[in-house]
């Protein structure tokens, strides 16, 4: 018998969710992969680790999904762990004080199925409603094109009212995008809107891991391990070259030569592996226009409960968002949640502030301090409660900035150098920098080298959700 071909090699430089995808897709489909991650765990910029201040396992920060994440779903039930994800149907929004408004779903088709909600909801007047519908109206139909200027230009345009700025699409995007809306492309936002407000209810719903992220992303390792792979970690990769029909890869110093090769490394990070040579310098034009915009998560551990709910967005403060972490592990291990305990049995509270750039200089004194005082306005409870202990983690380079034009730049996976490709959220997937963006870009870039390895009718893309009720009707 004729010896078995070996199966085609493929390096994969970076460990997050985009070089995670790609290695779990291609080792399913018969690559022999070898993962380089230059840090001692997997997942990224979607990451756990024990904190050494606190001792506690923290999440660089809060990450959630929505129902129209279709990509990252599937990567889940790749990597056998979509049943660590608990879904909600309904957003809390809290004013100073604590008067709530409830966003859920009700029976009505889409684009109206959160209609009824929406008009109850009394963190908005008759006015600031009527603006936002007349805009949500508008982008049911169609997504507006990228012409340049921003989507606070957009919305001033159609009348929005400063409360219905500030209260719901400030509220929104800034979370969802990272970025200030006089500083976001519109199709980017109007994406957002489309995909959690318009388009259905199963599009819109919110996910949030019950594990630490590294446990949800390190069972992607033990795919590609399972699949004859390898993973190698405190591994910095430093250049590669083009040798014949191979890459010659430098990693720690020792060079390896595989079929293929995919940079799954974020923009600021890539120009420090590509050839000094001519052919990088459109690539490195390209990455020069990118920017990043900061998160800070902001973890504190008290002695009781300071609110019943799992998760909430805070209005008109700097914190955005609340995430109630003990509850939803609690909730995870199907423990009884007393609801007389508050008081008793402490709690674990993350709060996010995205676009977080005036906190950056702050100290960590400074913005637990802001954050408890915020804590107190909007949580019943919080003014009884003793800080047991905090930590701050201030993502910096947290994503990239989806200014107006950046679409223009966001590169293929196919480079100058056939055998070589790209990954990573910045890339043109198409989303904005998520989670589903980084698998997406992992998805296309392992598509590209199937293809190219003459594998052509080879497909890792799943479909979006289709559009439900009256929204199948635009496109
Ligand atoms: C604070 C914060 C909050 C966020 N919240 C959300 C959210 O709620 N929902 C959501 O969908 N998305 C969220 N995101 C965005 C999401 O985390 C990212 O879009 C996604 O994880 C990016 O994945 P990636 O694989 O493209 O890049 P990365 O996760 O950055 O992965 C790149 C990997 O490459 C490694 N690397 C870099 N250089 C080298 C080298 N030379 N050699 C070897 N390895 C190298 C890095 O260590 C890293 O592991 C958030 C991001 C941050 C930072």
């Amino acid at each position: 018998m004729p010896p078995s071909p070996q199966p085609p090699t493929v390096a994969i430089a970076g460990g997050g969710l985009a070089g995670l995808a790609a290695g779990c897709a291609l080792a399913e489909a018969g690559f022999r992969v070898s993962l380089f991650e230059r840090r001692p765990y997997l997942g990224g910029r979607a990451s756990s680790y024990q904190h050494p201040g606190t001792g506690e396992v923290v999440d660089n920060c809060q990450h959630v999904l929505l129902g129209c994440c279709t990509n990252l779903l599937a990567f889940y039930r790749r990597a056998g762990v979509e049943d660590k994800i608990r879904w909600y149907e309904k957003l809390t929004f809290l004013e100073p004080g604590g008067r709530a408004s409830e966003i859920a779903p009700s029976p009505l088709p889409a684009p109206l199925h959160t209609a009824p909600a929406f008009l109850r909801a009394e963190c908005l007047n008759l006015r600031d409603k009527l603006a936002i519908s007349r805009a949500m109206a508008a982008l049911a139909s169609s997504t507006p094109e990228d012409r340049g200027d921003s989507f606070l230009d957009w919305l001033k345009r159609r009348g929005q009212t400063p409360q219905a700025i500030d209260r719901f699409w400030k509220t929104i995007l800034v979370s969802a995008l990272n970025e200030e809306l006089d500083q976001v492309s519109i199709p980017y936002a109007a994406q957002v809107v489309r995909e959690s407000f318009l388009k259905s209810a199963a599009a819109g719903r919110m996910g949030i891991p019950t594990v630490p992220l590294t446990d949800l992303y390190s069972t992607a390792g033990d795919y590609i391990r399972a699949r004859g792979g390898e993973i190698q970690f405190r591994a910095s990769f430093e250049s590669f070259q083009m040798d014949g029909f191979e890459v010659s890869v430098t990693a720690n110093g020792q060079e390896q030569k595989f079929d293929y090769l995919i940079l799954a490394v974020p923009f600021e990070a890539l120009g420090r592996v590509l050839p000094d040579t001519p052919s990088s310098a459109p690539l490195l034009d390209a990455l020069q226009q990118f920017s990043s915009s900061p998160i800070t998560g902001i973890h504190l551990w008290f002695d009781r409960q300071i609110s019943d709910l799992d998760h909430a967005v805070l209005l008109d403060r700097t914190i955005q968002w609340m995430f109630h972490k003990s509850r939803i592990i609690a909730a995870r291990n199907q423990e009884m949640l007393n609801p007389d305990s508050q008081g008793k049995g402490g709690s674990y509270i993350e709060l996010v502030v995205s676009c977080s750039r005036s906190l950056v200089e702050k100290s960590k004194t400074e913005i637990v301090e802001m954050a408890i005082r915020e804590a107190q306005e909007f949580f019943p409870y919080a003014p009884d409660a003793v800080l047991l202990k905090s930590t701050v983690i201030k993502e910096v380079h947290a994503t990239y900035s989806p200014r107006p034009g950046i679409d223009q730049y966001r590169p293929q996976p196919q480079t100058v150098w056939p055998r070589v490709f790209l990954a990573g959220d910045w890339t043109a997937t198409g989303w904005p920098a998520t989670m589903e963006g980084a698998v997406r870009s992992g998805y296309l870039a392992a598509e590209a080298v199937a293809r190219f390895a003459g594998r052509k009718s080879v497909s890792f893309l799943v479909p979006d959700l289709a559009p439900s009720g009256l929204m199948r009707f635009f496109k």
